[in-house]
């Protein structure tokens, strides 16, 4: 396939950007990422005829006479040299984009303060751009996508979702996103940069479809994920509104029971994990009447499952397993209780360490040297169904179990 090239110059690109055919951040891309060096050194570059990287444009379809195109790649470059030439700000901090250069005659200067001769050298400037047409075949959009984005930036798999699957699933998930639910329950702004919201909207909708309580809650890995936004990118909005309408119902319940603190993640804004088991739980459980002696014993389980060791393990199956169980220990309805077993005991495990004969570690295959090192592991997990039974134990090191994730460790 042939891709159109072309050398536009810097000025031309100012110009389409301010006359709104040139669309700097569209959705799918994450804010602007360059500190203020990284900014200074690209303008710097220019002055100095140090030729720029390619970027890539892509023609969104329109019904106006006017081309628009959406950077793909190379947002960070353009949104510098653009806001540099229009003197907009770029930094939280400052107002305008001033130069902080090692050079005295660029240092603390706007593109304003430069002199006619500097001005006109960036104006002149010329980056290749490549162009992909917007009729280009879904597939060969996604894989595309994918490729071109090998720059400093790569968009993560929910951003391509959102470039190569538009539609009525893809505008609902971004409205969706920016609503005043999202924005208590899905982490702020400043932290939450990548999708992350319409990612776990996405996983709510697919679970909607693929659980209904009953049984292991599935995974929703990206393969999966790509599927269902693929399956429904061409559908309605009238053909998705009960999905919709599930998952926004279910996350209004997550509020009202168990409202939004428990979910806030220090370093990630908020806690997907969580909240994705948690609102899946309640759109199953959507018959349930909330009471609000049952709404306050969910809210205690919830934070109970917190508490568990279970909760922090990096294995998003055990995570999932153990809100779950907990969720489901305050349906009457439900006579499963919290499984006390799920943990070998430490009686257990010493005697099985002292009756083996090589104390060999599962995991690692060397030899536990002493039973403070070791632990007892289900092998089966517990969380996919495995035992806590003589069967179904192994010996490992402490420290190996660890690694694997399961926190199931008695001797932590
Ligand atoms: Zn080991």
């Amino acid at each position: 396939m042939q891709y159109e090239k072309a050398d536009e110059s810097i000025r031309n690109l100012v110009e389409n950007y301010r006359s709104g055919e040139l669309i700097l951040s569209p959705s799918f891309q994450r804010g602007y990422v360059w500190n203020i060096k990284q900014a200074t050194k690209l303008i710097e570059s220019i002055l100095l005829s140090i030729p720029l990287p390619s970027i890539y444009l892509y023609e969104t379809e329109s019904n106006s006479d006017k081309t628009i195109r959406e950077v793909i790649d190379g947002k960070q470059r353009l949104t510098t040299v653009i806001y540099f030439v229009l003197g907009k700000s770029l930094f939280k901090s400052s107002k305008k984009f001033k130069l902080v250069s090692k050079y005295a005659e660029l240092n603390g200067k706007t593109f304003q303060d430069l002199t006619n001769e500097q001005k006109k050298k960036i104006c002149a400037t010329k980056i290749r751009t490549t162009e992909i047409p917007s009729n280009i075949p879904p597939e060969i959009k996604y894989t595309l996508f994918e490729r071109v984005n090998v720059g400093s930036v790569p968009l993560n798999a929910q951003e391509v979702r959102n470039c190569v699957s538009r539609g009525s699933l893809n505008d609902w998930l971004n409205s969706t996103a920016q609503s005043a639910l999202c924005d208590r329950l899905m982490g702020n702004v400043d932290q939450v940069t990548r999708m992350e919201r319409q990612e776990t909207l996405l996983k709510l909708c697919y679970l909607s479809a693929e659980w209904n309580g009953m049984g292991q809650m599935p995974v929703s890995s990206k393969t999966k994920l790509d599927a269902y936004m693929r399956l429904h990118a061409n559908h309605t909005e009238k053909d998705l509104e009960g999905t919709f309408k599930a998952v926004t119902n279910a996350l209004k319940r997550v509020l009202t029971t168990i409202g939004e603190v428990p979910f806030y993640h220090r370093s990630r804004g908020f806690d997907q994990r969580a909240l994705v088991a948690t609102t899946a739980w309640f759109n199953a459980n959507k018959d349930l009447v909330l009471t609000n002696g049952l709404g306050d014993r969910i809210r205690e389980s919830f934070e109970e499952a917190k508490a568990d060791r279970d909760f922090r393990s990096p294995a998003i199956q055990v995570k999932t397993a153990i809100i779950l169980e907990y969720l489901d220990s305050c349906l009457d309805h439900n006579p499963k209780r919290l499984d006390p077993n799920r943990r070998y005991s430490r009686a257990f495990g010493e005697q099985l360490f002292n009756s083996s004969k090589d104390k060999c570690c599962a995991i690692c295959n060397n030899k536990i040297l002493n039973f403070d090192d070791c632990d007892v592991d289900h092998r089966t997990p517990w969380a996919l169904g495995g035992r806590t039974d003589e069967a179904n134990a192994q010996l490992t090191h402490n420290r190996c179990n660890r690694q694997k994730g399961t926190k199931e460790s008695f001797n932590a």
